[in-house]
């Protein structure tokens, strides 16, 4: 039972985004920015977003080296020289819009740790910093091997260091983010699950769950943008897009740190590590269950997370740490990994694929949703 005034005006929107996750954030920033005599709706069906994007480590990582030459295998050196030249603009992005202080933003610079048989990373340093001279003209990649001595309880070999790796307070940048959303005048429906769009004569019906109220909700809209990553099939079943479930613990805070601050990544960014004040962050082992971990449910994965214990003991060279917090998010994961942003019928639009690096490219993939969603505005 609707009233009136709420059939009239309120379920109306020129422009729905579903999806309250990073991507769909910065694509109503966008749209918000670009359209704003517009009405603009983001719909979140969790209170807290739930997915990847309040629940990852917080690297604003242009991505390893050693991810990318396995991942240039797959889909060649330009398109992943390219990827990271968009991280690093998604990354000044986030910068220039909030400040490094509204983001607990630390330049702290990405090491990535190299072990036996990964010669061949140290080996592709040059050739890399060539691939991306014109943006990076010091180089991006640097090997340090010296900096191994800092993990005596592993077998480290080299490491490499990239000078423009940060680390954010996770917390904070959304927290920042959804208040830029709401001032630039999108309203944002928490809470509210949608069920199904479809495609009518004028436009594209949006119907929406509202779990409080208990009651369908159906939003007439102009053109919707669909970015709920791992959740995209849902409403979109052709969508090529997988979930992949991590797991990551924090320690309780050490006395001193044994190596310095920094996002560090090793095995071709499977494991990725970070400070939190004196409290160390470990995340990842996913690929040893991958099967496993392509699930939509939120659940730790007991024999995974004893995995990060040991490893956690190598880093820490055998010094005894309680682990005080576990948790685990998911990420959507695309089989090239490379983003996305489409039509997948009129009127109707897909961003996704940011796959385990979404933050930095967050703002750019939100920038194409937004060029996109003008191409239907009447
Ligand atoms: C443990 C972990 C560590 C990570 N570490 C990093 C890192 O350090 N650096 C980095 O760059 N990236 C990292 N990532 C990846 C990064 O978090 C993702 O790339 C990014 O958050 C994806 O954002 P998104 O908005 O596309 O998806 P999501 O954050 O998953 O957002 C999708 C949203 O859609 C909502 N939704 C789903 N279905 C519906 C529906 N039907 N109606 C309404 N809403 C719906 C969900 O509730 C969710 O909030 C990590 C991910 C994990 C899980």
């Amino acid at each position: 039972m609707l009233s009136f005034w709420e059939q009239q005006e309120l379920l109306r929107a020129d422009i729905v985004v579903v999806g309250g996750g990073v991507l769909g954030l910065w694509s109503a920033l966008e749209c918000g920015r670009r359209y704003p005599q517009r009405r603009i709706l983001l719909v979140e069906r969790a209170t807290l977003p739930l997915g990847a994007s309040t629940r990852n480590a917080g690297f604003a990582t242009l991505g390893t080296l050693g991810e990318a030459l396995a991942h240039a295998q797959q889909v060649g050196e330009e398109s992943v020289a390219s990827l990271m030249v968009e991280r690093w603009f998604g990354l000044q992005q986030w910068r220039q819009e909030f400040g490094d202080a509204a983001l607990g933003y630390e330049p702290v610079g990405g090491y990535e740790l190299l072990f036996a048989g990964e010669e061949h990373v140290c080996e592709a340093v040059e050739h890399w910093n060539e691939l991306l001279r014109e943006i990076f003209p010091e180089g991006l990649f640097r090997e340090v091997p010296e900096l191994a001595r800092y993990f005596p309880g592993a077998p480290v070999r080299s490491v490499i260091a990239n000078p423009y790796d940060g680390a954010l307070n996770v917390g904070k940048a959304l927290s920042a983010l959804q208040q830029r959303v709401a001032q630039a005048g999108v309203l944002i429906w928490s809470g509210t699950a949608v069920e199904a769009v479809e495609p009518t004569s004028t436009g594209v019906s949006v119907v929406c769950w509202e779990s409080t109220a208990r009651r369908m909700l159906p939003v007439r809209a102009q053109v919707v943008a669909i970015c709920t990553n791992a959740w995209i099939p849902e409403l979109v079943p052709q969508a090529d897009i997988r979930p992949a479930r991590a797991q990551v613990l924090v320690t309780a805070p050490l006395a001193q740190r044994p190596f310095p601050a920094g996002t560090y990544h090793f095995h071709g960014g499977f494991y990725y590590f970070r400070w939190l004040g004196l409290r160390l962050l470990l995340g990842g082992g996913r690929h040893r269950a991958l099967q496993e971990e392509e699930t939509h449910e939120f659940a730790l994965n007991p024999a995974l997370q004893s995995h990060l214990e040991e490893i956690l003991q190598q880093l820490l060279a055998g010094q005894e740490v309680p682990v005080e917090q576990r948790w685990c998010g998911i990420m959507g994961m695309r089989p090239d990994k490379l983003p996305k942003v489409e039509f997948v019928g009129e009127r109707l639009l897909i961003g996704f694929g940011c796959n385990g690096m979404g933050i930095a490219l967050a703002p750019r993939v939100g920038g194409q949703v937004a060029t996109l969603v003008g191409e239907w505005l009447e």
